[in-house]
């Protein structure tokens, strides 16, 4: 058995926008959880998409961070700075035959029921106006995941060949976020349900790399009143100027945990304290069966 590494874990906003309470709980649920075992906790700022991209709301959400008190170890790592390192992995993929190119439009693919079908497996296609796709040979149906328990994927998710290049010469987010947090060694991940999907396939491609695969931890997500995730997409509103401390509050009831008896009377660090040493997955709440599917 291999030696159980440093629990390491850590937070990847990508910076779409700032930060809003849905993405404070996964900020402050990987944080607590890493340090509850005296593991680090890093941050890596996933701006591999410059079109979604809003200026300036990088350096937001890492002030943002400071401000809650959620301080991470070492130096930010920023996904526009690993660019070879990605396509080191597409190198490797495809010299290894684990990988094509693909030409296919998306109105082809959803002609054929929006899954992929392999159309270009094997047609030995060139890199000019194609995309690269997975040649998935190691498909992953399900993983154990240390809130949810086992979750299972479709099939067809899960033999689906996906795109690890985007045709427009963008890297995906599935090869990305696994090539850095291998290299950044993440062994913890700690994340909204909303990822649960790409996990799987996630998966695959750490098994494709011979990369050691990490654990996975899957918060619930946060609505809002239509019963929609918080999101960037759906303008969920910034968090408030001020007091950080009822915000982290309001976080805390929310994944479920205790609070201090007057709270009024600590400080940002203790609070943050307290909440490490009492911070417990049991009592996350569950979200019905909606998150928990693929
Ligand atoms: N950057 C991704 C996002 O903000 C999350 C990456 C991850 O946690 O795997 O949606
Ligand atoms: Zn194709």
């Amino acid at each position: 058995m291999p030696q159980e590494q440093h629990y390491t874990g850590r937070f990847a906003p990508s910076p779409s926008g700032d930060l809003h309470f849905g993405s404070l709980i996964a900020a402050l649920g990987s944080y607590l959880h890493a340090r509850s075992q005296n593991g680090r906790w890093l941050v890596r700022i996933d701006d591999i998409d410059p079109p979604r991209e809003i200026p300036g709301s990088a350096d937001r959400i890492l002030a943002t961070l400071e401000r809650y008190g959620l301080e991470w170890d070492g130096e930010v790592v920023w996904q526009s700075k690993r660019h070879d390192a990605y396509r080191a992995a597409l190198d490797w993929l495809y010299q290894q035959q684990k990988s094509y190119y693909c030409t296919c439009t998306r109105q082809r693919i959803s002609q054929t029921g929006g899954t992929y079908d392999g159309h270009c497996r094997d047609l030995n296609l060139g890199a000019e106006n194609a995309a690269i796709r997975l040649r998935q040979t190691l498909p992953v149906y399900g993983f154990d995941d240390d809130f949810q328990g086992h979750l299972q994927a479709s099939t067809k998710l899960a033999e689906e060949d996906f795109i690890i290049r985007r045709r427009d010469g963008l890297f995906a987010y599935n090869l990305a976020v696994v090539v850095d947090d291998h290299f950044q060694g993440v062994n913890h991940i700690v994340r909204g349900a909303d990822l649960i999907e790409p996990t799987v396939r996630q998966i695959s491609l750490y098994r494709q790399l011979g990369y050691p695969q990490p654990g996975y931890l899957h918060l619930p997500l946060a609505l809002n009143e239509n019963g929609d995730k918080l999101s960037k997409q759906n303008h969920a509103p910034a968090l408030p100027e001020g007091d950080p401390r009822p915000v982290i509050i309001n976080a805390l009831k929310f994944l479920g945990q205790r609070l201090p008896e007057n709270w009024q009377d600590y400080t940002l660090p203790l609070l943050l304290r307290w909440a490490t040493t009492h911070w417990t997955t049991a009592d996350i709440p569950h979200q019905g069966a909606n998150a928990a599917q693929m």
